[in-house]
């Protein structure tokens, strides 16, 4: 393929990219964006192996490496559970900082590269800062993985004086970084690389390490912004310019998207970052779940349920991560189709954080076909409670947490929620009165108007469906 077919192919593929995150922005227009992407990918690929940097000699090495990797990746894709894709997630962004760090490694000690001046510093800058990105991002999303998979506890590790430590890791990069551009042999240069390496990779899990509770989903998009910009990194130092532009396309939606989510929590970005969660004032929170609680949980059953829904006129459903736990999606659409056909009005309320991913709560409706009119952001009804009859909250705990508004001592105080205590009756449907990933109590549960329905969202939704029908 001649230099410029590839060009042109990788232009192709950059305009399916920006079209696939542009379908990717609404349910409707999902399908089409992900068909695009893959389009694109595809695309990028065959012009990259057949394009004119690549020998016929490499081929086999790329054919084997994209058979290993395209197995591993079919293989997760079919045994993953829904519940686990965002530490699969997380997993995947820790191999784009490896790659990246691979490559700048590989960058430096490759001697077809022969450059001088201003070239020779430009390139090794790069090689510099792409490493840089990509250690944090790898140890930084190894420790996201393990956090999200509960193989490391969700409390925040607050060091003493780690402000300090972030400061002085980060004034000895760059002193660092000055040594490497001026030092005279790739073995000189090997030293200030690999300090740099180990300081980053430290960051990365200190960064991660010090956030806790709720506040995972900005580090969770954080990390996917800096697997964007890891990649961009890639692309510099391979001088490719589609893997630049794919990059900086990740990077900054990932940025955006963690400016959405710090929004969403009504948190600062940089004191998610610098900070770490659950505390006050640099000292770790008690969670009030230690506490004792206020009053009694008052338990309900499946057909006293089914019981408040036949005499509801207004209804929102509000589902969290218990719901995508047992996989209730397809029965609550039953319920939900079976009460719109009685002329119940059904709506959903989704927080931004519900779930382990963003977006997830989305999916899971969606893939069980329920109507997207009427699965509304937070904000579009959280004043709707108190014109509603029941609010069914399934598998949902922090997201309907009112101590985020009522107690200014919480770990998740200040953290908007929604208000399904206004409701005149609230049904909190979940196994056990255990908390959820903040590792808070809820207060929701001791409210007199609130009915605690145990067990498993998907066994108890349908006994409330056969309670409905009959
Ligand atoms: P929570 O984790 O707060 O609560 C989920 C509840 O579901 C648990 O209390 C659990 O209680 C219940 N549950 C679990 N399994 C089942 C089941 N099979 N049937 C019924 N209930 C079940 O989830 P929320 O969605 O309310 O909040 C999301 C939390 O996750 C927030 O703290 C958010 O910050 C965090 N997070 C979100 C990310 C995102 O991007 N969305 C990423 C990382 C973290 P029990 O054990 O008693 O059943």
């Amino acid at each position: 393929m001649s230099e410029s077919l590839a060009t042109v192919s990788y232009i192709g593929a950059t305009i399916l990219f920006v079209l696939s995150l542009g379908g990717l922005s609404h349910p409707e227009t999902s399908r089409r964006g992900n068909l695009y992407g893959m389009i694109g990918m595809a695309l990028a690929v065959l012009a990259t192996i057949f394009g004119p940097r690549v020998t016929m000699a490499g081929i086999p090495w790329i054919v084997g490496a994209m058979v290993v990797g395209g197995g591993v990746g079919i293989y997760a894709a079919r045994v993953v559970k829904m519940t686990q894709m965002p530490e699969l997630v997380a997993l995947m962004h820790s191999l784009v900082g490896l790659a990246a760090c691979l490559v700048g490694f590989a960058s430096y000690i490759d001697p077809s590269v022969q450059l001088a001046g201003a070239e020779k510093a430009i390139h090794e800058a790069e090689i510099y800062i792409g490493i840089l990105i990509g250690a944090v991002t790898f140890s930084g999303s190894i420790i996201a993985f393990g956090k999200l998979s509960g193989k490391i506890g969700g409390k925040p590790l607050l060091l003493p004086a780690r402000h300090w430590m972030n400061l002085l890791g980060l004034l000895v990069v760059i002193g660092f970084g000055y040594k490497f551009l001026n030092v005279h042999s790739v073995e000189e240069g090997m030293i200030p690389l690999i300090v740099m390496t180990v300081i980053a990779l430290l960051f990365g899990i200190h960064m991660v390490m010090a956030i806790g509770g709720a506040d995972m989903p900005v580090v969770v998009s954080m990390l996917n912004s800096y697997s964007g910009w890891a990649a961009a990194a890639t692309g510099f130092m391979l001088n490719n310019d589609l893997l630049i532009v794919t990059g900086a396309l990740v990077g900054s939606s990932g940025a955006i998207l963690s400016y959405i989510m710090c929004k969403a929590m009504n948190r600062h970005f940089i004191s998610v970052i610098a900070g770490g969660f659950g505390t006050s004032g640099g000292t770790v929170v008690v969670a009030s779940g230690d506490a004792q609680p206020v009053g009694e949980a008052v338990p309900v059953s499946a057909v006293e349920t089914a019981e408040l829904l036949r005499e509801a006129k207004n209804v929102i459903i509000v589902p969290g991560y218990g719901m995508a736990v047992a996989q209730a999606q397809h029965t609550v659409y039953e319920i939900t189709k079976h009460l719109r056909e009685k002329g119940v009005n059904v709506r959903f309320g989704i927080h931004p954080v519900a779930g382990r991913m963003p977006g997830h709560m989305n999916v899971l409706l969606a893939e069980a076909k329920v109507p997207y009119d009427i699965v509304m952001e937070m904000d579009e009804l959280n004043e709707d409670f108190p014109d509603t009859d029941v609010a069914m909250v399934i598998g949902a705990n922090d997201i309907v947490n009112p101590a985020a508004q009522d107690d200014p001592n919480s770990p998740i105080a200040g953290m908007p929620v929604l208000e399904v205590w206004k409701a005149k009756t609230s049904i909190v449907m979940k196994r056990s009165m255990a908390s959820g990933y903040a590792g808070v109590d809820n207060p929701l549960f001791y409210k007199e108007n609130n009915r605690m329905l145990f067990g498993d969202a998907k066994k108890m939704l349908d006994e409330v469906f056969v309670a409905l029908k009959t």
